[in-house]
């Protein structure tokens, strides 16, 4: 409809006559009361002028030549713009079946020629009045109906008595729904509903009928296309005069997507995006409605957390893309053996946590944590890398006494580094003992920042000694701490805590710094040759910037490389030997020399270290230690020095504390050692004494 219509100043009335006398007559009165007036002599123009001007009233003679006043008529109603406009029919015939056929083709009114001026200028007052009404109705309803196709919403009525039910179109547009096709009444409609939500459904009408108050209810419809909606449907029911209910009015809403979109951030915020299975958030809220269970049923659960060993390796030398890929695999396997109650969750990072409700033993959850050991040491191959990350888990379980999910977590956390410290593939139940430890560990960690600050660490040195003729070789750095109060700590006590920090990073980077600026030092004064030996720990030989570390403090001392020994463990090449071998060349490419450390405690093959760019093999003491003074109990020492042999690996022995394990070097052609026997590491001043006296001379050789 024509917003112009209503917007016009004066009305505007067509006037359809072919008389040329009656037509002015009309014309002229009209204009007297205002109107702004058109005219057409015959039906086609009038059709014509309607179209294009759209008056606000016709006023239309039946009797015409070419086309006559019913034809026009009908022309004019198939006009969309123009089905609300009045049309005064002027007919000379005062009978009904005229009457009958004006309307029939569309006529809002009639009046009879001769028109009688003060009852037409009515007919056409009313007429014009009755049509503002009709545009405004009609525009509201356009308005409604298109803000219903806006917001989705479908207007139904359920005749109760009847059964009747009537839609609006955008019921059926809604539920894709062709009219033809459906049975109007409201049982055809609860048909399509669900079981359950049909329940809902007779509740929520019964609830309306008892308290007479509206009710709202959302329900899954089937479409005829087999797909589940959902619905939003909100109704009130409509009471006669005498308070019968008649009728029930509703509106319905297809709030599918929204409730697609509600999943989504439900599931965005309750579950890992990596992995898929439930995140901190999720396992939080599921631990605490566990352990309210538990309280009400005065049973107990376990809470298992899981996490994996060295992973930071994988994630630090291969990339996070197939660290990504691995934690994937992980939790993969994680889930296999979680039951349905359980919840498996990650944390965050490569830490999972599994809550097992209603355990009855600790063999029971130490045979669940024997089996995610079991799955976790198995490898797997991302992108052609064998990887093998096992798993420290801690284990905290409720009890009367303990049922703060905060306090468990927190439990089965330090039981966890319990664990970690135990070398990892291992579980461990909490004990009270665990917390004062973990406590000190943190202020240990807060001390040991400030030490390197406050230049607290200072380096020893052990010599290294020619087994052949006793000569002193080089030395090995090792680091203590002189803390302020408690004395010289030795590394055992807190080189765990930095590597576990990350702190060994800029502490290794300190050791390698004094280390060879000390060398270079005693070069410059004459021990030229000196090889120094300097331990790596694995988190700093994974570290992304380790080489460009070494090379800088190289240069920085400008010590000869080739006196540089870096000592690396099995441990840090034990994830990924591509990435080690890598590495390793690196380093040697910059001329220095690499050790492997403490040989024999790990798990390297032969083949395996057959593959490593090595220089020097240290024989850990352990295999040492037992060789007694009639040189017995050596075989392994004597393996592992043919092993060495056979690879053209220089060997030195560790901890040798005796000359009886001296001799039984010498017998078996070991080239350097360390130990007591000699001298403990001491510090670079009575280092440099050593150098210069000749008491080394006194032990045999
Ligand atoms: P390691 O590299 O195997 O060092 C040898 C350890 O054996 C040293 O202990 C040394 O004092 C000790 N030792 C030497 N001779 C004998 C002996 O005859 N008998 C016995 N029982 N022990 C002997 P220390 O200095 O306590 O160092 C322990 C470990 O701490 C080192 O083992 C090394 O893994 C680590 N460490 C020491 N300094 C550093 C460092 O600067 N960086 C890193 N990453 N680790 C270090
Ligand atoms: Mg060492
Ligand atoms: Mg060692």
């Amino acid at each position: 409809m024509d917003n112009h219509l209503l917007e016009r100043d004066k009305p505007l009335v067509l006037v359809v006559d072919d008389e040329l006398v009656g037509r002015i007559y009309i014309e002229k009165a009209l204009l007297n009361e205002g109107y702004n007036v058109i005219t057409a002599e015959n039906g086609q123009q009038a059709v014509t002028q309607a179209k294009r001007h759209s008056p606000n009233m016709i006023v239309l003679d039946v009797m015409m030549p070419v086309m006559d006043g019913y034809q026009a008529c009908m022309a004019i109603r198939e006009q969309e713009q123009l089905l609300q406009v009045p049309i005064l029919m002027l007919t000379g015939l005062d009978d009904i079946e005229s009457v009958e056929k004006s309307f029939d083709a569309g006529a809002t009114d009639f009046i009879v020629k001769p028109v009688n001026l003060p009852i037409f200028k009515q007919r056409v007052r009313n007429g014009l009045k009755n049509c503002k009404t009709d545009i405004e109705l009609y525009r509201h309803q356009l308005r409604l109906a298109h803000a219903h196709k806006v917001a989705q919403l479908g207007y139904w009525e359920w005749d109760v008595e009847t059964d009747a039910l009537f839609w609006s179109d955008e019921v059926y547009d809604l539920l894709s729904v062709m009219p033809c096709e459906f049975e109007n009444n409201h049982q055809a409609f609860r048909n399509r509903t669900r079981a359950d939500d049909y329940e809902k459904i007779k509740q929520a009408v019964s609830q309306t009928l008892k308290h007479n108050t509206p009710y709202s209810v959302e329900y899954q419809v089937s479409r005829p296309d087999q797909k589940f909606q959902i619905i939003r449907e909100q109704a009130d029911l409509i009471k006669n005069e005498k308070g019968k209910i008649i009728r029930f009015l509703g509106i319905i809403q297809d709030v599918t997507e929204t409730h697609l979109a509600q999943d989504k951030i439900r599931h965005l915020a309750y579950y890992d995006s990596l992995t898929g299975l439930p995140n901190r958030t999720l396992f939080h809220e599921r631990l605490e409605y566990v352990l309210r269970m538990a309280r009400r049923r005065e049973s107990s659960l376990a809470i298992l957390v899981i996490d994996l060993d060295r992973f930071k390796n994988i994630n630090d030398s291969l990339g996070h893309d197939i660290g990504d890929k691995f934690l994937q695999a992980v939790a993969d396997k994680l889930k296999l053996v979680t039951r349905e109650a359980d919840t498996m969750a990650r944390l965050g990072g490569d830490e999972f946590a599994l809550i097992l409700d209603g355990v009855s033993s600790n063999q029971d959850i130490a045979k669940v944590a024997e089996k995610i050991l079991h799955i976790l040491s198995k490898s797997q191959t991302i992108q052609g890398n064998e990887l093998i990350s096992t798993g420290s888990i801690g284990i905290s379980i409720s009890s009367a006494e303990c049922l703060d999910k905060d306090d468990l977590i927190k439990q089965a956390d330090l039981a966890m580094y319990k664990s970690k410290e135990g070398g990892g593939n291992q579980f461990c139940f909490y004990n009270t003992e665990m917390k004062s430890r973990a406590h000190h560990s943190m202020s240990l960690e807060k001390e040991l920042r400030q030490a390197l600050d406050n230049n607290e660490l200072v380096v020893h040195y052990q010599p290294k000694i020619c087994v052949k003729t006793g000569d002193i070789k080089g030395m090995e750095a090792l680091i203590r701490w002189q803390h302020p109060e408690k004395g010289l700590i030795p590394p055992f006590d807190f080189i765990p805590v930095a590597e576990e920090t990350g702190l060994i990073v800029p502490i290794g980077k300190w050791v390698l710094e004094e280390a060879c600026r000390q060398t270079q030092q005693w070069h410059q004064q004459g021990f030229e040759m000196l090889v120094i030996s300097i331990n790596v720990s694995v988190r700093q030989f994974l570290h992304i910037g380790f080489i460009a570390d070494v090379c800088s403090v190289l240069d920085a001392s400008g010590i000869n490389r080739q006196c540089v020994d870096l000592e690396i463990t099995e441990s840090s090449t034990m994830n990924s030997i591509e990435t080690s071998i890598r590495i390793l060349n690196e380093l040697r490419a910059l001329g220095v020399k690499i050790s492997m450390d403490d040989f024999g405690t790990g798990f390297s093959s032969l083949s395996f270290l057959n593959q490593l760019p090595l220089d020097t093999l240290k024989v850990d003491r352990a295999f040492i230690k037992n060789i007694n003074s009639q040189g017995e109990n050596g075989e392994l020492a004597k393996l592992i020095i043919a092993m060495a042999k056979s690879l053209d690996l220089s060997i030195v022995a560790e901890g040798v504390e005796s000359q009886a394990q001296l001799n039984f070097l010498k017998l078996n052609e070991c080239d350097e050692f360390q130990g007591y026997f000699v001298s403990p590491a001491i510090p670079a001043d009575e280092f440099e004494v050593l150098l210069r006296s000749k008491g080394l001379m006194e032990t045999e050789f």
